[in-house]
């Protein structure tokens, strides 16, 4: 089964042609500032092309990468009637969607209705929907939510203690994201260590440009660091995560803000950004910490020390911890912040094997075999996920 895997923002698309099950990704591409001077990369046959123009919305440009696919030289497909479906990644699914789900015009309407508490997701992906729907209208679409993961969450964990009523005419309460990848990371880890998901307790910690912890019991998510939308948690790359909300009012009155302009404050100027006044990405942080800079070595050091609050607290969640799983962006790719995570983690029992930790992008375990529970680096992979679970819900 041939699946188009798609991840649509606002003015991009990410795209992998994947063959299922085999999981052979036959083509990739990223299409980006669709609207103006978009630049389509593409990843096909004879390696990679890139084009540019102007195209005007997402299925404008969806049409001139289906042409790619197709095309003599860098094309991987004789005829677009080898896709069998599309996988469409859906930040928000709400309460509503515990699962993946077939898109149809109720689930459009959902995914739509939830555009109020995802303004800056969930409307590209109904664009990324839309465009498929247009230009591939005979194939099956399938929405694969950041949210679903961590529905298994208990009202103990997902309600905030704020007057009911929010919750119930709002449906103000703590959903979690990142989960298409701590679904994957967590099960992986599992597989790794040659262990049933069901008998483990495990901590996956998600660190990219944004970033989010989950704790995991018998594989299904207990706790999760991201909230009502994913500003909540860990400092992340220009967003806050968790702080006093009383700061909203002080600042609002203290700085004459506007709701707009602290929600721009805290989404896009925070975080190691913040703190910094630098750089969002960490591996400006890092290259600062390594030199001594103030305010580099302070933001490096808020970051590390949001990621062992959570690892602590999430312990206590689950009664015990058998494998933290580090993934995604930072975590990846950096040794530096690996050991200064790993070094506040004795108390744990985990002990850094330093010889098997300098790597990039690799799945290791690199706790020595003494330490009483696991730390773990597997890569994330959201579209493989996307795609095995648009192939498992078809099949
Ligand atoms: P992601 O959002 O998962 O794609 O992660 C992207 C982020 O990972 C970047 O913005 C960087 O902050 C971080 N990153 C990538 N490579 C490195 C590296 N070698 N060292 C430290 N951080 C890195």
């Amino acid at each position: 089964m041939k699946i188009l895997v798609l991840n649509a923002g606002s003015s991009s698309l990410k795209y992998q042609l994947i063959s299922m099950p085999e999981w052979d990704v036959l083509s990739k591409w990223l299409v980006d500032k669709i609207g103006k001077w978009t630049v389509i990369k593409h990843v096909g046959k004879i390696g990679k092309v890139e084009i540019q123009g102007d195209l005007e919305n997402h299925s404008i440009a969806l049409k001139k990468v289906l042409e790619l696919l197709v095309d003599p030289t860098h094309g991987v497909l004789n005829s677009l009637e080898e896709i069998d479906a599309a996988g469409h990644r859906v930040v928000h699914g709400g309460e509503e969607f515990v699962n993946s789900a077939r898109i149809d015009d109720y689930a459009k309407t959902k995914i739509n209705e939830l555009c109020e508490i995802a303004p800056l997701h969930n409307p590209a992906n109904l664009m990324g929907i839309n465009a498929v729907e247009d230009v591939l209208p005979n194939i099956p679409n399938i929405a694969v939510f950041d949210t679903s993961f961590h529905q298994t969450m208990e009202p103990s964990a997902y309600m905030y203690s704020i007057p009911y009523k929010y919750y119930e005419k709002y449906k103000v309460r703590r959903y979690g994201f990142h989960g298409t990848s701590h679904k994957y990371v967590s099960y992986r880890a599992a597989e790794i260590l040659g262990k049933d998901i069901k008998d483990m307790n495990i901590i996956v910690c998600h660190v990219g440009n944004g970033a989010s912890v989950s704790a995991i019991k018998g594989g299904k998510v207990v706790d999760t660091s991201m909230g009502f939308t994913p500003l909540e948690g860990l400092t992340m790359g220009t967003r806050s995560g968790d702080l006093d909300p009383a700061i909203v009012a002080f600042l609002m009155r203290k700085e004459n803000m506007t709701i707009d302009e602290i929600d721009h404050m805290l989404n896009k100027q925070s975080g190691v950004l913040g703190i910094s006044g630098v750089s969002s990405d960490m591996r400006d942080i890092e290259d600062g910490h390594i030199a001594g800079k103030t305010q580099e070595t302070l933001a490096l050091d808020v970051y590390v020390n949001k990621i062992v609050k959570y690892i602590g607290s999430y312990t206590a969640i689950l009664n015990g911890c058998d494998a933290v799983v580090l993934t995604a962006g930072t975590l990846e790719n950096s040794a530096y912040i690996r050991k200064m995570i790993a070094d506040k983690l004795g108390w744990l029992g985990i002990t850094l094997d330093e010889s098997k930790n300098d790597f990039r992008w690799e799945e290791r375990i690199i706790s020595t075999p003494e330490s009483k529970a696991v730390l773990m680096v597997v890569p994330t992979n959201e579209e493989y996920m996307i795609a095995k679970e648009t192939y498992d819900l078809l099949k």
